[in-house]
C-alpha cells in the first residue's frame, strides 16, 4: 500500500476515548478524521471532521463512510465482520478483518495463542452448559468462566471457587458460549503495547505494570518493576504474537506474572490500549501516533519513555457527589489531565485519566494517586 500522507482522511470505526486520542494525534499531523458508530456527540466525534451515526450493521452507511476515507482503522474491536468486509471492499482496513475475527472471541483468541505455543492458563471450551462439569474437572478449582464473545472490563465473567458456585456462574452466563480457565494466583499483571508496520517492522513500549479494581484498569506504571529477564521475555512474546497475528497497527498483549516468575498471556487487544495511555505524555511517539503511522504505512516512531510515568483512570464514580475539583488536580504541575468529553458519568464508566511524570515509577504512582484524590469533590462547608 502507498503511504497515506497528511491531508488525507482517516476513517475510525468506533467513537470512544481511544478514537478520540487517535483523532487528536492524527489532526495534529494534518490528517482529517471521520468516525463511525451508532452514537452522536461522541468522544471521537467531538474532535473529528465528520461523525457518522449509524448502526454498525447498516452496510450502506458503512460503504458511504469507507468511500470518503483513504484508510479505515478501528478503536473498538466488536464491529461485525460483515461491516468490516463492506468497508474493506472500498478502502484498506488496518488491522485486517482476519485479526478482528481472531481477537473478537476469547475461544478463537486463546486457541490461536495455544496453537502458536504461547503460554496461557489452561482453558476449555464450554459450548453448552452441560460441558461445564467435565471442563472444570480438567482445569480444576478455582476457575473463571468467561463468555466467548467479548465482554470487556470483566463483564461476563464469574469466578468458580467450588461446585457450589457452578449454578450461579451458569445462570450469569445465560446459555451463551463460554470458556472456562484456571484462576491464576498472579503476583502482578503487566502488558506490552507494541506496533507492527506493513513490512513487519516492530516497535514496543516496554513492560507496563497494571492494577485492576473491580476488573477495570485502575493504575498503569512504566517501567514495570519486573526482572530484566521477565521484561525481555514479555517483549519477545509480544513480538511473536504480533508476527503470528500478521497485524498492522498497535496491539496490546496482557500478561499475568505468576508467583514463580512465569508469564501467561491473558488477552490481546488489536488496537491502542488503556495501559498505553501514558505514552501520550511520556513517550517520544504515543501509541495513538504509532497506530496512525502503522495504518498509513509511514515509518514507525521512536518509543522511548522520556520519564517514568503512572496513569490512573477517572471513572464515573468520582462524580457521584458532584463535579470533580479540576483546579485542585491542575495544582500538580507534573500531572496531565485527559477528559473524554462524556456527558454521563455512570459508575464504572471511563470518563478520563491522569498521567503523572516523575523521577521514579514509585513517585509517579504516588503523584497520580494524590492528584486523583485531590479531584474528589469537597463537601460544601458551612
Ligand atoms: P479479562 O477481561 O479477561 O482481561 O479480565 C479482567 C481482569 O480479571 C484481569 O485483568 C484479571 O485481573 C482478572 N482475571 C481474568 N482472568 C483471570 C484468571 N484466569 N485468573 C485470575 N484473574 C483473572
Amino acid at each position: 500500500m502507498k503511504p497515506v500522507l497528511p491531508g488525507a482522511t482517516i476513517g475510525v470505526l468506533g467513537s470512544g476515548q481511544l478514537g478520540r486520542m487517535f483523532a487528536i494525534a492524527a489532526r495534529r499531523m494534518g490528517y482529517r478524521v471521520h468516525t463511525f458508530s451508532p452514537d452522536s456527540d461522541t468522544p471521537t466525534g467531538q474532535v473529528s471532521d465528520r461523525e457518522y451515526d449509524h448502526a454498525y450493521d447498516d452496510l450502506d452507511a458503512v460503504r458511504e463512510f469507507a468511500r470518503g476515507v483513504s484508510v479505515v482503522t478501528f478503536e473498538f474491536e466488536n464491529v461485525p465482520a460483515e461491516s468490516v468486509e463492506a468497508a474493506a471492499a472500498l478502502a484498506p482496513v488496518r488491522p485486517s478483518g482476519a485479526v478482528l475475527y481472531t481477537t473478537q472471541n476469547r475461544l478463537r483468541e486463546k486457541s490461536f495463542l495455544a496453537r502458536g505455543g504461547f503460554p496461557v492458563a489452561p482453558f476449555r471450551h464450554v459450548a453448552r452448559p452441560e460441558d461445564l462439569p467435565a471442563a472444570l474437572e480438567e482445569v480444576g478449582f478455582p476457575a473463571v468462566l468467561k463468555t466467548a464473545g467479548f465482554g470487556y472490563d470483566g463483564k461476563g465473567q464469574s469466578k468458580i471457587n467450588s461446585e457450589a458456585d457452578v449454578g450461579g456462574a451458569l445462570a450469569a452466563l445465560g446459555g451463551r458460549e463460554a470458556v472456562v480457565e484456571a484462576f491464576v494466583d498472579f503476583e502482578r499483571e503487566v502488558s506490552v503495547v507494541a506496533a507492527r508496520g506493513q513490512r513487519g517492522e516492530f516497535r514496543h513500549y516496554g513492560v507496563v505494570e497494571n492494577a485492576h479494581r473491580r476488573h477495570i484498569l485502575d493504575l498503569s506504571v512504566a517501567p514495570a518493576a519486573v526482572a530484566d529477564e521477565t521484561a525481555r521475555e514479555a517483549v519477545e512474546i509480544a513480538r511473536a504474537v504480533l508476527e503470528d497475528l500478521d497485524v498492522v497497527g498497535v496491539t496490546c498483549v496482557e500478561f499475568f506474572v505468576t508467583r514463580d516468575g512465569r508469564l501467561l498471556v491473558n488477552e490481546l487487544a488489536p488496537r491502542p490500549h488503556n495501559s498505553g495511555h501514558l505514552t501520550f505524555d511520556a513517550c517520544v511517539t504515543s501509541q495513538f501516533e504509532q497506530q496512525l503511522r502503522a495504518v498509513c504505512n509511514l515509518p514507525l516512531g521512536a518509543t522511548d519513555l522520556l520519564r517514568p510515568a503512572a496513569m490512573t483512570n477517572l471513572l464515573g464514580d468520582l462524580w457521584q457527589s458532584g463535579e470533580p475539583d479540576w483546579r485542585a488536580a491542575a495544582s500538580f504541575p507534573n500531572v496531565k489531565l485527559h477528559l473524554y468529553g462524556k456527558t454521563e458519568p455512570r459508575p464504572g464508566r471511563k470518563m478520563g485519566h491522569l498521567t503523572a511524570l516523575a523521577e521514579t515509577p514509585a513517585e509517579a504512582t504516588r503523584t497520580a494517586l494524590a492528584a486523583r484524590e485531590a479531584l474528589r469533590p469537597k463537601k460544601a462547608s458551612g
